[in-house]
């Protein structure tokens, strides 16, 4: 059995939302062991605009281009299951050797802009960090062999843009282990059934404004971010998981000080973020 065979229930058993448009890998063996992380380079907001290219390849480098395609729709495409043209030269990093990472690691590439122009949501990062951890589930692997571009080959990559790998892999790993959501506790799925005028409605969204007063302010953000996107899936575990990422990168040694700074801002801005959008849901105080 190939190491990628069934990744789309894999992914699926993690509440990811997968389509299959697979094509077939480079010639040569593909035994991964390690997760590589890119960014796309592509224009904001259209959802895939990179999903022909990944698939084809661009003059030069022929296709596929990684394994994983992460939408900004948080939804995944799988693009091939063998080897894929991701890494190029570069290493070596762990066990890998120097200019192989394209036989040990899956890509993931992450439709993002790579600029500071396109700000990471805490929904989108939190989608991304998810995808990762199930695809570290599906290698029975740890989230410490999950990897960016940029530490493979830094004198020449710098995605995924802005990603504080210490932090991210820290998050991966708290994600995978609290491990899948469970299948019938999506609220936000509960709330959007309820009709907005209803008793039912207006409660449950007090109960969520109850409990997001007594939580950590990255919690907040989440909760905010989830309200405010009615497409998103993600469930308040999830939530939970990530801003249990963000205490634990908080909470780090003094060599995790730059990552926790980064996170400290985002967990700022996106508390903000809450308050606006619950100020929103909420019923007006009689
Ligand atoms: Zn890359």
């Amino acid at each position: 059995m190939a190491a990628l065979d069934g990744l789309e229930a894999t992914l699926r058993r993690w509440g990811v939302t997968t389509t299959v448009d697979t094509v077939a890998g480079r010639p040569g063996d593909f035994t991964p062991s390690h997760v590589m992380l890119h960014h796309t380079a592509s224009p904001a907001p259209k959802p895939a605009p990179s999903a022909r290219v990944v698939r084809d390849g661009r003059p030069g480098i022929p296709g596929p281009l990684c394994h994983v395609l992460v939408r900004r729709d948080l939804k995944v495409e799988l693009v091939s299951r063998g080897k894929a043209n991701h890494a190029g030269l570069g290493g070596p990093w762990q066990t890998i050797p120097k200019d192989t990472a394209n036989r040990y690691a899956v890509g993931v590439e992450i439709e993002h802009e790579g600029t500071s122009d396109e700000p990471w949501t805490p929904a989108y990062m939190t989608f991304c960090r998810t995808v990762a951890a199930a695809i570290c589930d599906h290698l029975n692997i740890p989230a410490t062999r999950v990897l960016a571009h940029k530490e493979w080959a830094p004198a020449r990559k710098i995605d995924p843009y802005g990603w504080a790998m210490g932090a991210a892999r820290n998050q991966i790993g708290i994600i995978l282990g609290a491990g899948p959501r469970p299948p019938d506790r999506d609220l936000l799925e509960e709330v959007m059934a309820l009709d907005p005028n209803s008793a039912d409605y207006k409660r449950l969204v007090a109960d969520v404004a109850a409990a997001v007063a007594n939580t950590p302010q990255p919690l907040m953000g989440y909760v905010g971010a989830l309200y405010k996107d009615a497409d998103n899936k993600m469930t308040l575990t999830q939530l939970a998981q990530h801003a249990a990422g963000q205490a634990y990168a908080a909470n780090g040694t003094a060599g995790k000080a730059l990552d926790a700074a980064v996170q400290a801002r985002q967990a700022a801005d996106a508390a903000v973020a809450a308050v606006a959008a619950l100020r929103d849901l909420l019923p007006p105080v009689a």
